[in-house]
């Protein structure tokens, strides 16, 4: 597997790629006025990470262009598909950021339209209705090195196969008994070219059509003409799709495209899918993954889909700027899923405000403070961004800190809570532990701690230091919460390599932290907005989260997780890993 590492340093925002570079030329040229783009999810399921490259790519150009984006529904496969997914893309697509104004489309809207130009095939002698099995089809077909065998069916008149694909059309046969098929090349090198089949026989209801039509065209024939018929110039489609530019081609020549009166003939471009390690970016596993119960839905934090993403707190800036920092290559690759943490992470700490909530409790009472007495503390919102402005946070007798930032024995690298030591509340007073509570079977459960009065703001008066600065909470007022850990979803950058993606589930995928304890100030924030957990990373509150169970998702660490076992400190590199 090829492996580019180049790609986003020639990728400037609306800068060049070989895309960009095409599109300026055809410009430039004069063979494109306007650039017209279409971005063509088929509804049977949600869009996920890799249709996000797609969409930024197909609405990008057409923006940094001057053109439009159309989106255009490929429901040609009426037994797969939903109005739920229909819904969950628009919505996806916005959310990302994307406008495709009155450019809603649908390639059913054009099937009256495909099926005169199949009727016009068929009576130019290109197109012929075979009578062969699936079964039959199949074993005709040859392989890559030998070729296939014509169809007995091949040399009908043109008026036969008319007749035969009316007799279809009205619905006399039963599914998987006749299709109409290109006549191209049966001995074609390219297997695409082996007669493709164009129309299939399908009697099902269509989201759309209804009962209108019991044969419906394949993704291969629909495509190309839906291109043509809404003008669009640039047909942008994943490198899989390669194979298939031939017979895009080759229809355009042979159908009255130039009737419709569009300024430019749609041409197709191919860019490499997007892979990223450990992650499955297959709809048909998706679905499995949704319909088998492994996750709590489409949108479950852990799926790579968009909302999934988005329930986690990823910003949609952060995924356009992921998508930009991959780049446009030609060659296929597979990209380190820390390079979209990286961007998350540091947009996230540009922007996200910070709180302090604690996620494994440990109660400090702090006997010299009084018990009726609480203080407001100014805490900066974000370090860097005065803007952000300046909360209050309540201090008071008891608070609860991080149950890992305190040892009773601590080792020698160990500069945070422990017997006798000192440190550092942020925003708040310097704490020293003199005392240790345990319950009956050992365990530590509370601090008993001093304060000194004179080290409000986090200042000693005589200039002696700590060590350590720590997040905390005030006891009388914290907000319990669940947090949720996500973890990736598959243990292995290569999920399914042995054949079952299903064995590779990460049976530590979704960690559940009850008891957590949050800042008052978390729930005035607007919901799906991302903010630091100072020391412990980004939390967003999910969509289920209510006053009195509040419930928040990690978005991402503060720290690359990897980093540890690959020894890198440096942002990981937009080069991919190889597969
Ligand atoms: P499947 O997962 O079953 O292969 P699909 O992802 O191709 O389906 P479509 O709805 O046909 O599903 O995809 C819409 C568009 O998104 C297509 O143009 C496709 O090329 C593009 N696309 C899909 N997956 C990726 C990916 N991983 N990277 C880039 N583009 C993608
Ligand atoms: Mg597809």
């Amino acid at each position: 597997m090829v492996s580019d590492t180049t790609a986003a340093a020639e990728t400037p925002e609306g800068g060049r790629d070989f895309i960009r570079d095409i599109i300026a030329q055809d410009l430039a040229q004069g063979r494109v006025q306007t650039v017209v783009t279409r971005f063509p999810p088929e509804p049977n399921g949600y869009l996920h990470i890799g249709h996000a490259k797609s969409i930024c790519l197909n609405f990008g150009v057409a923006e940094e262009f001057a053109g439009r984006c159309h989106l255009r529904f490929d429901d040609t496969n009426p037994t797969r598909e939903e109005q739920e997914f229909i819904d969950a893309i628009q919505r996806d697509v916005r959310w990302l950021g994307f406008d495709w104004g009155d450019n809603l489309f649908h390639a059913s809207d054009y099937f009256e339209q495909l099926y005169a130009w199949a009727e016009h095939l068929i009576a130019s002698g290109d197109a012929y209705v075979d009578d062969q099995s699936p079964d039959e089809m199949r074993a005709a077909r040859g392989t890559l090195t030998e070729p296939g065998r014509n169809s007995p069916f091949r040399d009908r008149s043109p008026a036969e196969n008319l007749a035969l694909f009316r007799a279809m059309r009205a619905g006399e046969f039963p599914n998987g008994t006749r299709v109409l098929r290109a006549k191209i090349d049966m001995a074609a090198g390219n297997m695409t070219m082996r007669d493709p089949t164009l129309y299939r026989i399908l009697h099902a209801t269509h989201p759309r059509t209804g009962d209108a039509w019991c044969i419906y065209p394949t993704y291969d024939y629909a495509h190309g003409q839906s291109d043509a018929i809404e003008g669009i110039t640039h047909s942008l489609c994943t490198l899989e799709f390669e194979d298939h530019r031939p017979l895009y081609d080759w229809l355009l020549d042979r159908l009255p495209i130039a009737a419709l009166g569009k300024p430019a003939r749609p041409r197709q471009y191919e860019f490499a899918r997007l892979n990223i390690a450990g992650l499955v970016l297959s709809k048909r596993a998706l679905t499995r993954l949704v319909a088998g119960g492994h996750v709590a839905g489409w949108d479950d934090p852990r799926m790579p889909t968009l909302a999934g993403l988005r329930r986690r707190g990823v910003p949609p800036e952060a995924l356009r700027e992921f998508i930009r920092r991959v780049g446009m290559a030609r060659a296929n690759s597979v990209v380190d899923p820390a390079l979209f943490d990286f961007t998350t992470r540091e947009l996230l700490n540009r922007t996200a405000p910070r709180r302090m909530a604690v996620l494994r409790p440990l109660r400090v009472i702090i006997e010299n403070y009084p018990a009726d007495q609480t203080e407001a503390l100014p805490a900066v919102n974000h370090p860097d961004d005065p803007e952000q402005g300046v909360r209050e946070v309540t201090f008071s007798r008891e608070i609860y800190v991080e149950h890992d930032d305190f040892m009773e024995a601590p080792p020698k690298k160990f500069f945070r809570l422990a017997p006798g030591r000192e440190v550092r509340l942020r925003y708040g007073y310097f704490i020293t532990c003199r005392d240790v509570v345990k319950d009956e079977a050992g365990d530590v459960i509370a601090l008993r701690c001093t304060y000194d009065p004179a080290t409000r703001g986090g200042n000693a008066p005589d200039g002696r230091k700590v060590q350590a600065t720590l997040h905390w909470v005030s006891a009388a007022d914290a907000l319990p919460a669940e947090v949720r850990l996500y973890n990736p979803l598959f243990t292995r950058p290569d999920p399914g390599a042995d054949g079952d993606v299903f064995a590779d589930l990460n049976p530590d995928s979704l960690e559940v932290l009850t008891g957590c304890m949050l800042e008052p100030n978390l729930v005035v924030l607007p919901e799906g907005i991302a903010v630091q957990f100072e020391r412990l990373g980004y939390f967003c509150p999910d969509p289920e989260s209510r006053p009195g169970a509040l419930v928040f998702n990690r978005t991402v660490g503060l720290r690359d997780s990897w980093a540890k076992e690959s020894g890198r400190n440096a942002p990981p590199s937009v080069g991919k890993v190889k597969k």
